[in-house]
This record gives C-alpha cells, sequence and structure tokens, in this order.
C-alpha cells in the first residue's frame, strides 16, 4: 500500500480561532501580581508595557475561542498551514511499533514556530498606533521573528541578544539586520539593568533574564514604545495554538490520535501550542492523552524547580508569576539549546503541571545532539538543538513502545531547524561538549531568594 507521509492543510482550512485554555480549566492559574502592592494586575496596568489587545488576552479566562485578525491570517499563509509528517524513516531506524508524527514548524521563513505570535504581537501594536517595539532574544530566533514581523508592520524594533549567542550564533544577529532591526548584545552599557549587572559581573555572558530587564527598561524610557516577549506569557501560548489546531486537524486525515505529544519546553510556548488542543480532549472528552514537556536537563524548571511567584526577569521589572522556577537570578549553564535557558515556566503550564495533566522529562545536552542527529539521518532536516530535545524524549518513548509491544501514537513538535545552529553540531561532532548537571543544594541555595518575595 502506498503510504502518506505528509498531512497537508490548504489555506482556507487555516483555523480562524486561537484556543484559549484557560477558559476551560477548573483549577485556573493563580493570578500575576504586581510587585509593589503584592496585589492581582489589572488590565489596565499592563498597558505601558503591552497592547491593549495582548493586555486583554493575558487576563482573559472566559473566552475559550479568540478571533485570529484577518490581516494576520493573511500574513500566516506564508508558511502555514504547515505539514504534518509521518516519521517514516525514524521509525524504522528505531524498529519500533510505534507511529510517530511531527508537526514541522521549521518551514517558516525565519525557521521556527516563533512567528506565530510575532505576527499576531507586531499587528496589535501597529493597530493601536505604536510605532517602536523592544525585545530580547536568546538563540536569536525569537529576536529574528520579531524582526520579520516588525517589518512586516511597519514598527522600528531594538532587540537586547544575549551576548552568549551574540558572539555563539552572528547568523541570527545578521538575519535581524537583514530584517532592518538594532541588535545589541547583552548585558550592555545602554541601561541600569545593563550597568548594574556589569558593574558586579564585568565577564557576564548574559541570560535571557538580564536581557529581558533591559528590553522593558527602554519600552518605558520610549515614547510609542512597547515590549514584547516571545515565550512565557498567556497570550504567547494563546497565539501558539495555531499549531495543535491544525495537527489536530491533521492526525485526523491520518486516521489517528496521539497517545502521547511532546514539545520542547523553554517558557513553554511551542509546548503549549501543540499540546492544548488536545489537551481539550482530556478536559472535556475523557481523552487519556499524555503530554510531555521536554527540557534541557542544565535547566530544569519544570522537573526539579518550585512553584512560586517569581520575577520573569533578572532585576524584577515584570509581575510576580506563579511559576515552576529555579529563581530568577538562576545562570544556566551555556548549553546550545539557547532557547531553553530560561529560568521559569509559563503560569498556565505551571497549573498544569501542579494538577498532574501534564508530565516534565529532564534531557542532558549530549542525548539532544545525539537525537538530532539521529532525526538528520532518517528525516533530512537538521532540527534545532532546542527541537532536539523533543526528538529525544519522542525516541525514549518510542524504544518504550517496543519494549512495551505497544502500537503507541506519538505526536511532536519540530519547533525549528538547526541551519543556523551548525556551529553547534561542529562543537558535538569535535566532542567539545558536555553534560551539565545541578546538585539538589545548588537548586535549594537558588531558590532561597524566593522565600521573602511575596509572604
Ligand atoms: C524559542 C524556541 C524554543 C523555546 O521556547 P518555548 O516558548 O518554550 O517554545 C524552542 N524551540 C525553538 C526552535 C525556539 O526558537
Amino acid at each position: 500500500m502506498e503510504k502518506t507521509k505528509k498531512f497537508i492543510l490548504t489555506e482556507k482550512e487555516l483555523p480562524t480561532h486561537w484556543y484559549n485554555i484557560v477558559a476551560e480549566m477548573q483549577n485556573k492559574p493563580l493570578p500575576i501580581l504586581n510587585p509593589a502592592t503584592k496585589q492581582p494586575m489589572k488590565e489596565e496596568e499592563l498597558y505601558p508595557l503591552f497592547a491593549k489587545e495582548l493586555s486583554h488576552q493575558e487576563l482573559n479566562q472566559t473566552d475559550a475561542w479568540i478571533e485570529i485578525p484577518e490581516e494576520v491570517r493573511d500574513k500566516y499563509k506564508i508558511y502555514r498551514p504547515t505539514p504534518l509528517v509521518r516519521a517514516y524513516d525514524l521509525e524504522k531506524a528505531l524498529d519500533t511499533p510505534a507511529h510517530i508524527y511531527f508537526k514541522n514548524e521549521s518551514v517558516s521563513p525565519v525557521g521556527s514556530h516563533k512567528l506565530n505570535t510575532a505576527l499576531a504581537q507586531a499587528y496589535y501594536c501597529k493597530q493601536e498606533g505604536v510605532t517602536h517595539l523592544t525585545t530580547e532574544t536568546g538563540a536569536g530566533q525569537w529576536g529574528t521573528a520579531l524582526a520579520f514581523a516588525a517589518k512586516t508592520f511597519g514598527l522600528e524594533l531594538v532587540v537586547y541578544m544575549v551576548k552568549i549567542s551574540y558572539e555563539q550564533k552572528p547568523y541570527r544577529r545578521s538575519l535581524m539586520q537583514t530584517w532592518g532591526a538594532q541588535v545589541i548584545a547583552s548585558p550592555s552599557m545602554s541601561t541600569n539593568a545593563g550597568r548594574k549587572i556589569l558593574s558586579e559581573h564585568p565577564n557576564y555572558l548574559g541570560s535571557l533574564g538580564t536581557a529581558i530587564s533591559e528590553a522593558i527598561e527602554l519600552a518605558m524610557q520610549t515614547p510609542n514604545c512597547k515590549y514584547t516577549l516571545g515565550s512565557v506569557l498567556n497570550h504567547v501560548s494563546l497565539h501558539q495554538t495555531v499549531i495543535g489546531l491544525e495537527a489536530e486537524k491533521q492526525m485526523e486525515m491520518a486516521g489517528e490520535y496521539p497517545d502521547i505529544v511532546i514539545g520542547c519546553f523553554g517558557g513553554g510556548s511551542n509546548f503549549s501550542g501543540i499540546s492544548f488542543p488536545f489537551l481539550r480532549h482530556n478536559i472535556k472528552d475523557g481523552k487519556k492523552t499524555r503530554f510531555i514537556a521536554a527540557e534541557p536537563a542544565s535547566c530544569p524548571k519544570l522537573t526539579r524547580g518550585v512553584f512560586e511567584y517569581d520575577f520573569g526577569d533578572e532585576v524584577g521589572y515584570t509581575p510576580l508569576l506563579p511559576m515552576f522556577t529555579l529563581g530568577h537570578n538562576f545562570a544556566p549553564a551555556h548549553i546550545h539549546a539557547g532557547g531553553l535557558r530560561y529560568h521559569g515556566a509559563g503560569t498556565i503550564v505551571s497549573q498544569l503541571k501542579k494538577d498532574n495533566l501534564v508530565e516534565a522529562v529532564d534531557i542532558d545536552q549530549l542525548d539532544s545532539f545525539k537525537a538530532g542527529v539521529l532525526f538528520a539521518q532518517t528525516e533530512g532536516i537538521v532540527p534545532a538543538p532546542e527541537s532536539a530535545h523533543a526528538i529525544a524524549v519522542a525516541i525514549n518513548e518510542a524504544l518504550k513502545a517496543k519494549e512495551e509491544g505497544t502500537p503507541k501514537t506519538i505526536l511532536f513538535n519540530l519547533s525549528g531547524h538547526g541551519m543556523v545552529d551548525m556551529t553547534a553540531y561542529d562543537q558535538y561532532f569535535a566532542g567539545d561538549l558536555t553534560n551539565y548537571s545541578l546538585s539538589e543544594n545548588d537548586i535549594a541555595e537558588n531558590v532561597k531568594i524566593l522565600e521573602h518575595l511575596v509572604k
């Protein structure tokens, strides 16, 4: 029998609405707090930072479906709907009875899922007359996505890029510059936050937390300027549900339903995007799908962090977020999956994890690259080092299915390709990469800082 490898939707089948899982969660995430008053943030309090519509989406606990604006859908069409692919050759290499599917978000022009929310955020900002945006970027994926989105909607953009990535990933910087963004290595001398950190640690190679502080500070000081974030927040996860909503239709075309859904986990947006539309059926229709977040062993907030109120950034400019965290001062090892080097998990996923509706596992750096190379050799796509974490979990689950002799259906999100990350692969092949493990003591010491934040 001829096998179908790719499940393709037409442009007409592009989802018209995003899915807001909060409206259907029994236990809602705890409120985010104003750090000065320790009271729940009101929508208006978010306006200085974010576009009004995004602030509204951030706190929306009632509407399960939110319309995707026409202009955003129109732009999505340059790469969406993205293909769902059955990984026959990976299955064969593993000699597994499991069926492995992946949703290919690497086909976006910027190479990752991040454009799904970048276009939406830039659009809403443009709508309300904003002229300038600031943001931070780790590995550079978010910065590149927002650079293209800002250009699309005629906005000026400044990106604070974590210094280690600025140096390790010069091509991402070039991409941002190609799309017209100004890129600054963080920590920088251009903000109080950057100057403070540099005066204490002159050689600090940066973290997402620091870069966020710098981007927020610049946004607050610049007229007509908003800050944007590419992960962690509820509205970001909301926009990413377009991934899972398409995948739901495509799995139906394949005549299957996933037993296991997997996404790599930085702040949680691509994991949320692939998971929430399926998790909806666990909540509403009694389905028993497992949802697994794949995080790096060097930054294991979901598997080993604590559930506490914490800041989203290093300096403490953001609201207090109820989340699994390693502490906002956590400095993760310089693994190549830069997009996963974030200390906390989004508040929705944190609540879902607390309620045992989703699971998490951590993956060592070397195992992630081993999985990434096997995937490249069987399916042809060199995965982003971040996505390789999801692949590693998919492989482990497929091997478990083989041991147990159960034909599980596994779906993972290929969040991006790794064509701009080849230095990382070079170092892996040269044997220059290592695993990083954290002791219980390292973690306990670090989360001490949270004890007096709220109480
Ligand atoms: C940013 C990024 C991630 C991690 O971010 P999430 O918000 O957790 O999805 C994962 N994969 C790729 C390719 C990325 O660019």
